[in-house]
């Protein structure tokens, strides 16, 4: 199975849909940097991780070799109630906009979670199960990980405690009693259940709370609680390695029609949908098989990747996770109140990360009032109503036909499109009314936080 010439069609079991994941770290030359212990400074061992991550979780997280994963049966059989996921040309869109360039998209949102996130949530809880936990803990900033999390607990009958960024646990209660219908525990963050939430709270008295502070707050609970462990919907190799199977069916179907594309676009928050949708094409990249153009789109009001500094920083505000090297705008950035398109994570994939880094891919930022006019362009012509994180792709998926449209040359361009937006009607319903702004951070600001960036040598 190591044999990398051996072509993907082999793993395929019924349904075209692959069963194997792709660990794209084993065609990286230079590997992403470790996690660091940040007392010792020192990377994390399996030992060190041990009360935070479930066991095999762990390995796959420290694994940079192994090149396939087989996908265990249990995992496949919850896959295949909703994959593999549509590959759809949008020849709609390609007509309204007249462009010359072949236009594909790999819809992820055809599950009630509404987008990729299940892919992982459901092989973590079943590593979960299968270590003897009673149950996991967890962050959620709008809620899409936390709903694909309870999802996946429920059907794997463990625990689910979700940490709930408080401003959305408020504004958003609609994917909370989602969460709660699939049996989770949902709680604001901060909160005063945990030691760093009751810090949090007496140093901000009335803060809004933020993905780095209900992070701490789940790690806290985890660590605290016998049979409890933490799991974490983006960022973290094990889960780019998870989401490899978008990349991987993606390649698989376009193979089977004779399809190259010459540039793939994705949306990046914490680089898990793009990491995996890139990962087999990367693989190829990095063999020096063949080329593509890659692109990450990320939120002008966070842009970790086209303003953030490459280096140690911590993953959550209370400074109690490990330290990961990324492009990151620094632990305590959180995006202007008037950022509605998701995508707020202050950091990014230490994959993706030193990806970029190397030069092997590109990033944009845009603007969420562009993003919301390439969301209702899409919505009118191809049916789907995307989710605002997920239109950051589509943006830049128009912007680049467009030019095609001048140039005359016929690309075909691939986009993730990674969820629906049924739940974001507050953000569309701005948008409508005429009500949304941009807020682009002046490099002061991003300066202020990175001041505040650990000092490691
Ligand atoms: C969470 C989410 C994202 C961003 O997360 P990544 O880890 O960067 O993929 C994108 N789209 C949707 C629909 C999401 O729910």
């Amino acid at each position: 199975m190591e044999n990398k010439n051996i072509p993907y069609k082999i793993y395929l079991e019924e349904h075209e849909m692959p069963n194997y994941w792709y660990n794209v770290r084993a065609d990286m030359k230079k590997k992403p940097a470790p996690l660091m212990n940040p007392g010792t400074h020192q990377p994390m061992t399996a030992e060190d991780l041990a009360p935070v991550f479930c066991e095999e979780l762990i390995k796959q997280e420290l694994d940079n070799d192994t090149r396939y994963y087989p996908i265990p049966q249990e995992i496949r059989d919850f896959y295949k109630m909703y994959r593999p996921s549509p590959l759809v040309r949008a020849y709609c869109l390609e007509k309204k906009l007249g462009t010359p360039a072949k236009i594909y998209y790999k819809f992820e949102g055809n599950n009630t979670s509404g987008s990729h996130k299940l892919n992982s949530a459901i092989a973590q809880a079943y590593y979960a199960k299968k270590q003897g936990l009673k149950g996991v803990t967890t962050e959620t900033g709008a809620g899409q990980w936390g709903t694909a999390l309870s999802m996946a607990c429920s059907y794997f009958d463990l625990d689910c405690k979700v940490y709930m960024v408080k401003i959305s646990y408020e504004q958003k209660p609609f994917r909370r009693e989602v969460m709660r219908t699939y049996g989770a525990s949902v709680t604001p963050s901060p909160s005063n259940t945990t030691e760093v939430g009751k810090k949090i709270l007496a140093e901000h008295p009335g803060t809004n709370g933020s993905l780095g502070c209900a992070i701490s707050e789940a790690v806290e609970v985890a660590v605290s609680n016998p049979g409890y462990r933490y799991v974490l919907g983006s960022v973290l190799n094990q889960v780019l390695l998870h989401q490899s199977v978008i990349g991987v069916e993606t390649k698989i179907a376009l193979d089977k029609y004779g399809i190259t594309p010459d540039i793939i676009i994705g949306c990046a928050g914490g680089g898990s949908n793009l990491g995996g949708l890139i990962s087999p094409f990367m693989g190829e990249k990095l063999r020096g098989e063949k080329d593509y153009r890659i692109i990450a789109v990320e939120p002008a009001s966070c842009p970790s990747f086209t303003r953030g500094v490459y280096a140690y920083d911590f993953c959550d505000t209370g400074m109690v996770c490990p330290l990961a090297k990324m492009y990151t705008l620094g632990s305590d950035f959180i995006p202007a109140p008037n950022h509605a398109g998701g995508l707020r994570y202050h950091g990014m994939s230490p994959v993706l990360s030193e990806l970029y880094d190397e030069g092997m891919m590109e990033a944009v930022s845009v603007t969420q009032t562009s993003v919301f006019e390439a969301a209702e362009q899409f919505a009118r012509v191809e049916g789907i109503l995307p989710a605002p994180e997920s239109s950051h792709a589509i943006r830049v998926a128009i912007d680049e036909a467009l030019k095609c449209k001048e140039t005359g040359e016929e690309k075909t361009i691939v986009f993730g499109l990674t969820g629906t937006g049924y739940f974001d009607l507050v953000a569309y319903e701005k948008f409508n009314n005429g009500e949304m702004s941009d807020y682009i951070p002046t490099d002061e600001e991003l300066a202020k936080y990175r001041a505040n960036l650990p000092k490691i040598d």
